[in-house]
């Protein structure tokens, strides 16, 4: 398993640092905890803008609510989302996200939401294709859960800053930011949301190290001149 580098106080000098350079990101951008799920599914391996046009084709058929999700013909569900890609894989996803929702909560976000958030987590993950990072944005974004969110950019920001000396499990990685930050759905949202900010602008393939708020935390001794790490589950929709 790998080390972890920063300790309990660098971690949260990094994320007080993220804010002060990038500000609140005010996060997740949506106007329901339902939108917010159903971006979730939709944003698996896209780029956001391409999750707008889906959101907006639900919206104007009025169909951004659970029971007519449910309701809609396959095939039309599959042409509203069509735009976030791997629209029919979607489609039957959220299809089957609907279906969980409706009967085990009625539909109702506040019940679920009141569901104890391990067992919550635990059914999440038995929808067919829900994996933990979309069990946790849909814990902490719409139903405010304190669960931090890894992605790809993490893993990718951790390993070019070396701080994690190796490959780490979704699980493990996820220990380390509960154990080492207080237990709080806000500051969650927040640091998982700068995190995202700082992959998506500055952390590409091709990092724009010398304009990142995190320049200053690069290895020293001269270990910038070696390769970063690369990470092959780099989100999508990066250049
Ligand atoms: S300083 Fe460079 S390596 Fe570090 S997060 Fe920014 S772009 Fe990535």
């Amino acid at each position: 398993m790998a080390n972890f580098v920063l300790s309990q106080e660098e971690l949260l000098e990094v994320y007080r640092h993220l804010l002060t350079e990038i500000g609140p990101r005010g996060w997740w951008p949506a106007e329901s905890p339902f939108e917010v799920m159903v971006g979730v599914i939709l944003t698996q391996n896209t780029a956001w803008k391409n999750v707008e046009k889906a959101i907006q084709n639900l919206k104007a058929e009025r169909a951004l609510n659970p029971e007519k999700i449910a309701e809609l013909p396959l095939k039309q569900l599959e042409e509203l989302v069509r735009p976030s890609g791997y629209f029919r894989q979607k489609a039957r996803r959220l299809k089957d996200f609907v279906s969980y929702f409706l009967d085990c909560y009625g539909g109702d976000v506040q019940k679920m939401a009141d569901q104890n958030p391990e067992t919550l987590r635990e059914e999440l993950l038995s929808i067919r294709g829900i994996g933990p990072e979309s069990a946790d944005s849909i814990l902490l974004y719409a139903l405010e859960k304190p669960y931090f969110v890894i992605d790809a950019y993490t893993h990718r920001i951790f390993d070019r800053h070396e701080w994690k000396d190796g490959p780490v499990s979704y699980d493990a990685f996820q220990e380390y930011f509960h154990r080492n930050l207080p237990r709080d759905a806000a500051l969650f949202n927040e640091f998982h949301a700068l995190i995202d900010y700082v992959g998506h602008h500055f952390c590409r393939r091709n990092p724009l190290c010398e304009v990142c708020p995190l320049q200053p935390w690069l290895p020293s001794r001269g270990e910038r001149s070696r390769e970063p790490v690369e990470n092959e589950q780099a989100k999508t929709g990066e250049q």
